[in-house]
């Protein structure tokens, strides 16, 4: 039976890394793939992280299983982390997800459970699981308009008009922040004015957030997501602690659900629980118990947050130095946008061709769509960088 199976296209962002990773030039640099790299090229266990380990470590006494939802303290961490104060407690379910890919997934299974007949809407271009995870479980997705190509920004304009076709009982996919491949954001007040039109047309807001503190700071990051909680009558809010936290691959995520008053959240929360019961029955807990115990613990807190923070202004000071590189080789303020997008990531308008050029004449791995990784630089490979698109893109 199973060489029934059809064969499986290979991830391009694997097929990128190893072919990097074949590649001799000592002056490659990889772009490719999305984690958190420091200037030396590692992804390190985060201080706090580490701490909180030895603390579980020290004071665990049991490793029975959870409740469904995974532990309620996670929940409500979580909840304080990205919602705060935005909107009641009593209106929040929340569910521990493998990752922020197992709460989206565990978030269209909610929407197609509310709403058999649910488009989601999703941005064009945007995470391409996304994409994936839909396709598979066959739902329908619409594209609306978000990345003007030529300029490197978002087309406001153009993904207000194709929101207008959006329905009652349909779901709009969001970027909390630091969109992913794009980098490019919305302002604050667009998010209110999408908020509107969300409201307006009895839709269901998702909110991915994968990367709180990578982009303006902690706060600010969360801040959209906020102001949406607070426009919007009911909306559900995938959380990733994957990259903010460093715990990749513990598998740590939260799926909350804000229903429209406090009297729905019970119910909310059972089916959000039997969608654990039937995917995995209790999610894991390892990660999500040392995310719990920095959240929980002032001295650790403020550790990761310095932590984080060092990583954000590492980040924010490449694109920096990688548009002013920019600048002076092509005279022009083409690249300014690198210092505007926020996030790991910027998708710099380089076609296949350019990508592929880059790749062979300079050694630079990005992903066809050129998208880039700016966490795989470090301020000695910036230069190569802007040598390598100053001499490759038209
Ligand atoms: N959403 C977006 C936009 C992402 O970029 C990612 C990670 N690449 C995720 C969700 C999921 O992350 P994870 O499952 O690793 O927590």
């Amino acid at each position: 039976m199973l060489n029934n199976l059809s064969p499986q296209n290979p991830d391009p962002i694997m097929q990128l890394i190893t072919l990097c990773r074949e590649d001799p030039r000592e002056t490659k640099i990889d772009l490719g793939v999305g984690v958190y790299k420091d200037g030396a090229g590692n992804t390190p266990v985060m201080r706090a992280i580490r701490a909180a380990s030895k603390k579980v470590w020290d004071n665990e006494t049991t490793k029975v299983y959870t409740g469904l939802p995974g532990d309620p303290a996670f929940g409500k961490a979580m909840r304080d982390l990205v919602l705060a104060d935005s909107v009641e407690g009593s209106r929040v379910a929340a569910i521990a997800t493998p990752g922020g890919t197992g709460a989206i997934r565990q978030a269209f299974e909610l929407a197609r459970k509310a709403n058999p007949d649910v488009t989601v809407w999703t941005s064009n271009p945007t995470w391409p699981n996304h994409l994936a995870i839909l396709k598979f479980m066959g739902l329908p997705n619409t594209e609306y308009a978000y990345f003007d190509e030529a300029s490197c920004t978002v087309d406001f304009d153009a993904m207000m008009d194709s929101l207008q076709g959006v329905k009652a009982g349909d779901m709009v996919l969001l970027h909390g922040c630091c969109h992913n491949p794009t980098g490019a954001n919305l302002t604050l007040e667009q998010f209110g004015t999408v908020a509107d039109l969300i409201a307006d047309k009895g839709a269901l807001a998702l909110v991915d957030i994968a990367y709180q503190g990578f982009g303006d700071g902690l706060e600010e990051d969360a801040a959209p997501t906020r102001l949406l909680a607070s426009k919007l009558p009911e909306m559900l809010v995938a959380a990733s602690c994957s990259k903010n936290f460093g715990v990749y691959r513990e598998r740590v995520g939260c799926l909350m659900a804000i229903s429209e008053d406090a009297s729905i959240t019970p119910n909310t929360q059972a089916n959000m629980n039997y969608l654990n019961r039937i995917a995995f029955s209790f999610p894991p807990d390892h990660g999500a118990r040392l995310v719990t115990t920095v959240l929980t613990d002032d001295a650790l807190t403020a550790d990761w947050k310095d932590e984080l923070e060092t990583v954000r202004l590492s980040m924010l000071g490449l694109r920096t130095q990688l548009s002013e590189e920019l600048r002076q080789r092509t005279n022009s303020d083409r690249f300014d946008f690198i210092a505007q997008h926020r996030g790991m990531f910027s998708r710099i308008g380089a076609t296949p061709e350019e990508v592929l050029k880059m790749r062979e004449d300079f050694g630079i791995y990005m992903v066809s769509d050129s998208r880039m990784n700016i966490a795989g630089l470090n301020p000695t490979t910036v230069p190569l960088l802007a040598e390598a698109i100053a001499k490759s893109c038209k």
